[in-house]
C-alpha cells in the first residue's frame, strides 16, 4: 500500500511539473522561459505537408497551437504552406494554386477549397431534410485576403496601443516603434507586451488572438473555413462534425474548419479535443512547457 501512494504522490509532483501554460483560457503567456512539444502524429502531419516550422520561434508555435488544426486537413484538401504568410503577394500566389469553388448562399458568395464546398452542400442537403439550415455568417464568412486579415489586425493593434499609452503601460517611443513595423513583425511585439499583461483583445482582457487571427494566420485565408449563422443549435454542429467541419479555435463560436474525416479519426492526427463554454474544440495537442 505506502509504495502505490508513494508513487501516485512522486507522479503527481513529476505532472505538476510540466503544467502546461497555453490551455485556451484566453489569458495565456508569451513567456520565453517555454519550451514547446508538439504530438509526434501532429508533427508527422507538419512534416508530411512539407510546413516549415522552428520549435524555438515562439510567435509561430503559439499561432499553431490556437490556429493549427487545419493544417491536419484531408480528403484531398490543400494546406497552406505557411505557418504564417508573409505578404500580400504570398497569399494570392498560393490561393490561386488551390482549387476552389463558389456558391451563393442566403446572398453571400461562399468560397471554399473543393472538397470543402462539397461537404458542406451535402451537409445542407441534410440539414433541410431535419428542417434546419446552415448558411454564411456575415459577407466574409468564407476566404479572405491577407489585407482583409491585415485590416482587422490593425483594428486591434492600433487601440491597444492608444489604451497602453493613457495608462502609461508603455511610453510614445515604444508605441511609435511598433507602428513603424509591417504588420507580421508586430505579431511578435504585440505577444510580449501581453505576457506583461497589457492585452489587445478588442475588450482589452485578453490576448488579441482571442478576438482576430493574427495577420497572415487566419484559417479563412486557407479556404478551409466558414463562419455559420446557426452555430449556437447543436444538432446543426453535430451534422457538420459528421461531414467534417468542426470548430478548431477555441471561443471563436460561429468558426467551423473543413478537416475531412470523421472525429474519431481526430486524434490519431494530432489533435485533442477541448471543452470550453459547452463546446466541443479540436485543437493541435501542443504543451508550452516551463524550462
Ligand atoms: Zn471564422
Amino acid at each position: 500500500m505506502f509504495s502505490k501512494y508513494f508513487v501516485l504522490t512522486i507522479s503527481f509532483i513529476l505532472l505538476m511539473g510540466v503544467t502546461p501554460v497555453i490551455n485556451s483560457s484566453g489569458k495565456n503567456s508569451f513567456n520565453e522561459n517555454q519550451v514547446y512539444k508538439l504530438n509526434p502524429s501532429f508533427e508527422k502531419v507538419l512534416q508530411t505537408n512539407n510546413i516549415s516550422y522552428e520549435l524555438n520561434d515562439k510567435t509561430s508555435m503559439r499561432i499553431l497551437s490556437e490556429y493549427g488544426a487545419m493544417f491536419t486537413s484531408q480528403s484531398g484538401t490543400i494546406v497552406p504552406p505557411y505557418v504564417i504568410f508573409p505578404d500580400e503577394a504570398s497569399v494570392s500566389k498560393w490561393q490561386a494554386t488551390v482549387k476552389s469553388e463558389q456558391k451563393k448562399m442566403s446572398g453571400i458568395l461562399v468560397v471554399l477549397q473543393a472538397p470543402a464546398m462539397k461537404a458542406l452542400i451535402a451537409a445542407q442537403t441534410e440539414a433541410h431534410q431535419h428542417k434546419l439550415s446552415i448558411t454564411p455568417n456575415g459577407t466574409t464568412a468564407s476566404t479572405r485576403s491577407y489585407a482583409d486579415t491585415a485590416k482587422l489586425w490593425q483594428s486591434r493593434v492600433e487601440p491597444g496601443l492608444n489604451f497602453h499609452l493613457g495608462q502609461k503601460h508603455i511610453t510614445p517611443k515604444e508605441a511609435e516603434a511598433i507602428r513603424k513595423l509591417s504588420p507580421s513583425q508586430q505579431i511578435p511585439e504585440i505577444l510580449k507586451l501581453e505576457a506583461k499583461g497589457y492585452f489587445f483583445s478588442k475588450s482589452l482582457d485578453k490576448s488579441i488572438l482571442y478576438s482576430v487571427a493574427a495577420v497572415g494566420t487566419s484559417q479563412h485565408i486557407s479556404m478551409l473555413a466558414l463562419d455559420v449563422a446557426e452555430h449556437s443549435n447543436t444538432n446543426v454542429r453535430s451534422l457538420l462534425a459528421r461531414y467534417g467541419w468542426f470548430q478548431t479555435v477555441v471561443s471563436d463560436e460561429p468558426h467551423f474548419t473543413y478537416l475531412g474525416v470523421t472525429e474519431d479519426k481526430l486524434p490519431s492526427l494530432g489533435l485533442k479535443k477541448v471543452t470550453s463554454g459547452s463546446r466541443i474544440y479540436w485543437l493541435p495537442d501542443i504543451e508550452a512547457i516551463n524550462k
